[in-house]
């Protein structure tokens, strides 16, 4: 459940999770894979057997299932905040993509008023012309239907 997870305490390395047929449930382990890889002298071998974290974790969430139960309105306001301040967080960051989509899509437009003079003036081939406007289009397309997909 836990690998992959759990960390040294000391060296912030990986624990390797320890297991075997021969194994009772309760002697599964891990160990730190710095003191397995480079030797006891760089991290001394630390070992926690899995039942602990199981332990621990199982009785952070009978903790926060009892404080959930027990003081729910306060519980409710807390989780509230939480995820109100995530929102927010989200409107900006797609405010953000929605004005540079809008800046993009303006600048598509001085480009194509730019290659349509070109044309004009015979400096730009009209499959050339045509090449660019295409482009050009179908980008401000995606540009257009963009911001509907965040909401
Ligand atoms: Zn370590």
């Amino acid at each position: 459940m836990f690998s992959g997870i759990v960390r040294c305490a000391d060296c912030g390395e990986k624990l390797y999770y320890c297991t075997s047929m021969n194994f009772e449930a309760i002697q599964d382990h891990f160990v730190c894979s710095t003191s397995r890889l480079k030797g006891k002298e760089v991290c001394p071998t630390h070992f926690i057997r899995t039942v602990v974290p199981e332990q621990g974790v199982l009785a952070h969430m009978r903790m926060t299932i009892a404080c959930a139960a027990n003081h729910e309105e306060q519980f409710r306001r807390a989780m509230g905040a939480k995820q109100q301040a995530e929102a927010k967080k989200e409107l900006a960051a797609k405010r953000r993509q929605l004005t540079q989509a809008e800046r993009r899509i303006k600048e598509l437009d001085r480009l194509f008023k730019r290659i349509y003079e070109d044309n004009a003036n015979g400096k730009l081939s009209d499959s050339r012309f045509q090449m660019l406007t295409d482009d050009y289009e179908q980008e401000q397309e995606e540009l257009r239907e963009k911001p509907l997909l965040l909401n």
